[in-house]
């Protein structure tokens, strides 16, 4: 979805305000060594100790409004918990086919997080995810930015997942992002935001945030909460919707680190994101696209073409379905595909790294109470009472696969 800015930046109305006269050298001060600090801490490799990024801002809480003015003294980070250690256990990252929107499950031991849920009518595959992983209860969820096709279930998902903590930074007037606030604080979950420098606690897993700054601009996209997971030492990066001079403050951070392993690429592979530049700084070696049908044109043929062209090999939530990597504590990486297990575009000569690929052999489709045929989870005709069900059984039900959106048969 998109968001066009209009007028001044939130940050430049701050600025055009005069402030007094002591607070900007103090301001310039604080930036210039959240930035610093922030480059010098992701130069290191593996094993780096964290204890030396400061948090970006004290953490406000239960308020989805961002801080009007930056706070005083960045303070050092209380733990210095390991970004690469996944505490022995195994990781699993599922990138939920929610048709056009995303919707991320991460498990990490006992602990379970969910990044944005899809757009309205996909509760039951992320709910579905969720089961299939034995998830009954979310620790944490992010809310990258409040577009619907992020957000338009989620207060379902947070009446029954419960989570206790809930990261969200931009808000909107929609009804789908009131609802899913008034969700949260019916379940009592801890409200705060997300800047650039903090670390979020996975479980064992640290989670790097690496976008928005303090200053935010007014794109909703541009504006998505941006982590970097390092896993073993594999670095996987979730951009949201990320887009503009965010995304470049993003590369050129990444820039310093080691390569990426698996980049999600961001807003469903539109053409104005995830530029040759980024790329280059980023240098992933996987993609995954979370789309489904849409009239934006995602994902992008150049976008498709760029990545081609860094060599990255990429898989996509509309062509191969849920797609479920997992990080064993051996160091092994397995990927699964409900779908297909065929590459969107193949890196020329790669074959495959590390990742092994398998197939589901019978995904899940969906069909209603009186229709006759079954859908993949976006489809239009879905209507709110959809129904999980396997393929397999589907077809052994007489139902007929539906000619809009084109699901497996
Ligand atoms: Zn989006
Ligand atoms: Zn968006």
């Amino acid at each position: 979805m998109s968001h066009s800015s209009q007028g001044l930046t939130r940050y430049e109305q701050r600025l055009a305000k005069p402030l007094p006269v002591l607070w900007r050298p103090l301001r310039d001060l604080l930036v210039a060594f959240l930035l610093s600090a922030l480059l010098a801490s992701c130069g290191g490799t593996a094993g780096t100790p964290s204890a030396a990024l400061p948090t970006a801002k004290a953490k406000p809480t239960h308020s989805a409004k961002p801080a009007k003015t930056p706070s005083t003294k960045p303070k050092p980070a209380k733990t210095a918990a390991p970004t690469n250690a996944s505490g022995g256990g195994s990781v699993t990252l599922a990138f939920v086919d929610v048709g056009q929107g995303d919707g991320i499950v991460i498990k990490a031991g006992s602990w379970a997080g969910l990044i944005d849920g899809g757009s309205a009518g996909n509760d039951t595959a992320i709910a579905g995810e969720l089961s299939a992983l034995g998830i009954s209860r979310l620790d944490t969820l992010v809310v990258t930015h409040p577009h619907e096709d992020h957000i338009g279930d989620l207060a379902s998902i947070v009446q029954r997942y419960r989570p206790r903590v809930a990261y969200s930074d931009a808000t909107a007037s929609t009804a789908c992002y009131r609802n899913l606030m008034s969700a949260l604080h019916s379940v009592g979950a801890k409200i705060s935001h997300a800047y650039r420098g903090q670390r979020l606690h996975f479980g064992a897993l640290v989670a790097q945030v690496l976008s928005p700054d303090t200053y935010m601009a007014s794109d909703l996209n541009a504006d998505s909460i941006v982590l970097l997971l390092r896993i073993d030492g594999r670095e996987v990066l979730l951009t949201g919707d990320l887009s503009g001079p965010n995304e470049a403050a993003v590369g050129s951070i990444c820039a310093r680190g080691p390569p990426l392993y698996l980049l999600k690429v961001a807003h469903h592979g539109s053409a104005y994101s995830t530029g040759d530049s980024f790329l280059s700084e980023t240098r992933p070696q996987y993609a995954v696209i979370s789309v489904g049908p849409n009239s934006y044109g995602h994902p992008s043929p150049a976008t498709l073409a760029r990545l081609h062209a860094h060599g990255v090999r990429t898989y996509s939530t509309q062509r191969d379905g849920t797609i479920t990597v997992t990080f064993s504590a051996s160091g092994a990486v397995s990927w699964h595909f409900t779908r297909s297990a065929k590459p969107v575009q193949a890196s020329g000569g790669s074959s495959g790294g590390d990742a092994t690929t398998s197939t589901g052999g019978d995904p899940i489709v969906y069909i209603t109470a009186t229709g006759e045929c079954y859908h993949r989870a976006g489809c239009r005709y879905l209507s709110k009472s959809k129904i999980a069900i396997h393929l397999s059984k589907a077809k052994a039900e007489g139902y007929r696969p539906c000619s809009v959106c084109k699901p497996p048969t």
